[in-house]
């Protein structure tokens, strides 16, 4: 599997290129978000943007590129929703209005999204792992064989885990989710926000269970 990244502006979500098709988040700053991706591929290729969540710093950036390529729209149903509200997609807070349109598919957890053969010839996949906590319909991908996890704002690297204090958190199913990535072997671990941990991420997601642990009792 091959992960390009698009360093973000201020408050904008990483975005991650998986294999110059897939997009995993999109940023919300849309002269920085399309340059980036531009610098590692034609947006018109994109065939398939993936949400970790509804958030408009994750999902902002969606509608522009939508608009430019024949992608599909995927996100949790349980964050579906939210991707056109103001206020609980949290658009207002970044003096924006939510203009996302409607998902296209809806995963409940589970899923394994193909994304191609990898160098040794193996068909690769990311899995959707339903982690509610950062909000109801939060998901983290796991992509078995490079073990490489994407965790949106769930955890980030160094311990850190995403704020569950908005109107569309569930803070009591924080640790349970954490501690579903506990079970997984991630070696590089992508978050939502922050720096990558490359190498041994396993130290990391334990770190961040402890931490949910004593802030979600
Ligand atoms: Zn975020
Ligand atoms: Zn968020």
């Amino acid at each position: 599997m091959q992960v390009e990244e698009i360093i973000p502006r201020y408050y904008d979500s990483n975005v991650y290129i998986i294999n110059k098709k897939i997009v995993i988040d999109t940023g919300m700053t849309e002269a920085s978000v399309l340059r980036g991706i531009e610098e590692v591929m034609p947006i018109e290729d994109i065939e398939l943007i993936i949400l970790t969540h509804a958030h408009y710093d994750h999902s902002g950036c969606a509608n522009a590129l939508l608009s430019r390529s024949h992608a599909k729209l995927a996100i949790h149903e349980a964050d579906a929703p939210f991707l056109s509200d103001d206020t609980l997609s949290s658009a207002l807070s970044f003096g924006s209005k939510a203009a996302c349109p409607p998902a296209d598919i809806l995963y409940k957890g589970g899923e394994k999204i193909p994304i191609g053969l990898n160098e040794e010839g193996i068909m690769e996949y990311l899995e959707v792992i339903h982690t509610p906590g950062h909000t109801v319909g939060c998901i983290c991908l796991y992509e078995a064989n490079s073990k490489t996890l994407f965790s949106g704002d769930t955890v980030f690297s160094d311990g850190g885990i995403g704020r569950s204090d908005f109107r569309i958190s569930e803070p009591e199913k924080m640790t349970v989710s954490i501690d579903k990535l506990t079970k997984l072997d991630v070696k590089n671990l992508y978050p939502g926000h922050g720096l990558p941990t490359i190498g041994n991420a396993n130290r990391s997601i334990e770190l961040s269970k402890m931490m949910s642990a004593r802030m979600n009792p």
